[in-house]
């Protein structure tokens, strides 16, 4: 990284005002060091506003970073106290805004940052590569496009505008970008805004993770009120097992409750549940679109859809980063280094060693990815681990090494997520529901490596079987009565 005394004038910038590129901010503040903050968006939490009407698994004290928090105290400000986690737009209002306003005079709103390099240095020279600032590239929505130069930086820029296609190669579907206006995202309010347009129409529902649940769930209440409300939900597995769950055998009794909703769904063929179905096209028809499938029976067309809901997740967006020196798990395109720390194949309850600067890491000195973007296509980020994340990375910024390699991550004990000493998954709690560890399956040692020998790693495990799990334990006997929950309590197995 630059040594001279003018560029460590320069600012660090930070990409995104989200929890994560807020919480980075507020160390920067606490740590003295200058700084910028890009955000797209016309308001801080942009992204999770967008979400606003889902209802988050996190209690608050998961939520709120603890530098953020003793900034904003003597603001009069106090984390909300509540059990009851929050909405995406609760977040927003009670944490990123008042956080937003304290570090607003950093904060660039409108500007979307759409490369980032060197100042006068393309990817390929090395020498006295890290002497030079960063070059980070906006352009606003008017199209004004300006640069600033950098000392470092830290991409907090997420996945959300980036949903997987719904093509089961991974490649968007042949006709998918034609039927653009059939498709309403993971998470459309359907008991909310956006009524009125699946009310009496017929909607697929693509994904096996928790987003898809929560659509499902949200659509069913709809097709009770409102006739001719159709449902159908495509899964690419054999086996919805996952999203089900334990049912009656669940530990927890509103998770188990959630899963058997689903089942009791298809079961009575309120929802049509299709499986091992591939996407392959795309045919739009006038006012309604048809999705086509391989399946192991063959070709399979759902006709007649209104909408598709592609619950399938998300990926990181690395065109603003191709001048960069990145260093990516080739499959998960999270740091190399975090990769195995996180993959969802050996981590099926989202079990996180403590992770910081180091293993967020990349050849280019002086630049990181963290948060939600830092998981690459993983779905298991969680906002506590994002504090983590740029505590430890705004440390090493700062100099001080002993902080920075000291990372700590202090997560909830759920009592369904557990790896045992053996680095093998036991199964008692998956990801998205149920046990989905491969049976007899090793997890690499790599997988494990930041964790003690013989200490058995127990995460926070997230969506419908974990991380719901947290939020209800925490809610106890408030969920039977919390009528906003039943938009769902988020979940990130989208
Ligand atoms: C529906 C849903 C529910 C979730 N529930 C939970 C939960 O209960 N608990 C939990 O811990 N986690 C949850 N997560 C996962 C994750 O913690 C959240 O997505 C969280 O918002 C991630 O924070 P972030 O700051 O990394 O990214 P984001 O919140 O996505 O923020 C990124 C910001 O960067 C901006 N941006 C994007 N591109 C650019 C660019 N090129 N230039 C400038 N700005 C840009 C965006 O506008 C946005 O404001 C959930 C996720 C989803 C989708």
């Amino acid at each position: 990284m630059s040594t001279t005394a003018a560029d460590q004038d320069l600012p660090v910038v930070v990409i995104g005002a989200g929890p994560i590129g807020l919480a980075a901010a507020a160390h920067l503040t606490d740590r003295g060091l200058p700084f910028v903050v890009l955000e797209a968006g016309d308001d801080v939490g942009a992204a999770v506003s967008q979400w606003g009407h889902i209802r988050t698994f996190t209690p608050w004290r998961y939520i709120v970073d603890a530098t953020a928090e003793a900034l904003l105290a003597p603001t009069g400000w106090a984390r909300p106290t509540t059990p009851v986690p929050p909405t995406g737009a609760e977040l927003v209002e009670h944490y990123l805004r008042p956080l937003g306003a304290l570090v607003g005079a950093h904060v660039r709103l409108g500007e979307r940052v759409v490369a980032v390099s060197r100042a006068g240095m393309d990817k390929m020279r090395s020498v006295g590569r890290s002497e030079r600032p960063f070059l980070v590239r906006t352009r606003r929505d008017d199209g004004a496009v300006t640069e600033l130069r950098a000392r470092a930086v830290i991409d907090a820029s997420g996945t959300w505008s980036r949903p997987n296609p719904l093509g089961g190669a991974g490649l968007p579907a042949i006709g998918e970008e034609q039927a653009g206006r059939f498709l309403v995202g993971p998470l459309p309010d359907v008991l909310g805004c956006d009524r009125g347009r699946f009310a009496g129409r017929r909607t697929l529902v693509v994904g096996a993770g928790h987003s898809a649940a929560n659509t499902l769930l949200n659509l069913a209440r709809l097709a009770a009120e409102v006739p001719g409300t159709e449902i159908l939900w495509a899964i690419r597995g054999a086996s919805p097992a996952s999203v089900y769950g334990g049912a009656e055998a669940d530990a927890l009794a509103a998770r188990g409750k959630l899963g058997s909703d689903l089942r009791a769904l298809v079961d009575s063929g309120i929802v049509r549940l299709v499986t091992g179905f591939a996407i392959t096209a795309l045919e739009p028809a006038g006012e309604v679109v048809a999705v086509v499938g391989e399946t192991a029976d063959g070709e399979v067309r759902l006709d007649g859809l209104h909408h598709v809901a592609a619950a399938t997740g998300f990926r990181p967006d690395l065109s603003m980063l191709s001048e960069v020196r990145l260093e990516l798990d080739p499959g998960l395109e999270a740091p190399r280094a975090l990769g195995p720390l996180i993959d969802p194949a050996f981590h099926s309850c989202g079990t996180v060693p403590p992770h910081g600067h180091r293993d967020l890491a990349h050849p280019e000195e002086g630049f990181y990815v963290v948060g939600m973007k830092s998981y690459g296509r993983a779905p298991t980020f969680l906002i506590t681990t994002g504090n983590e994340q740029v505590r430890s990375v705004v440390a090493a910024l700062a100099g001080d090494r002993a902080a920075a390699d000291e990372v700590q991550l202090v997560l909830p004990e759920t009592g369904v997520c557990s790896v045992d000493a053996a680095g093998r998954d036991t199964g008692a709690g998956g990801c998205c529901g149920g046990p989905t560890g491969v049976e007899g399956l090793e997890v690499p040692a790599a997988a494990h490596r930041a964790r003690p020998d013989g200490v058995a790693a127990r995460g926070f495990a997230t969506g419908v079987a974990g991380g719901g799990a947290v939020a209800l334990l925490a809610l106890a006997d408030v969920t039977a009565t919390d009528d906003a929950g039943s938009c769902g309590s988020g979940g990130c197995c989208s």
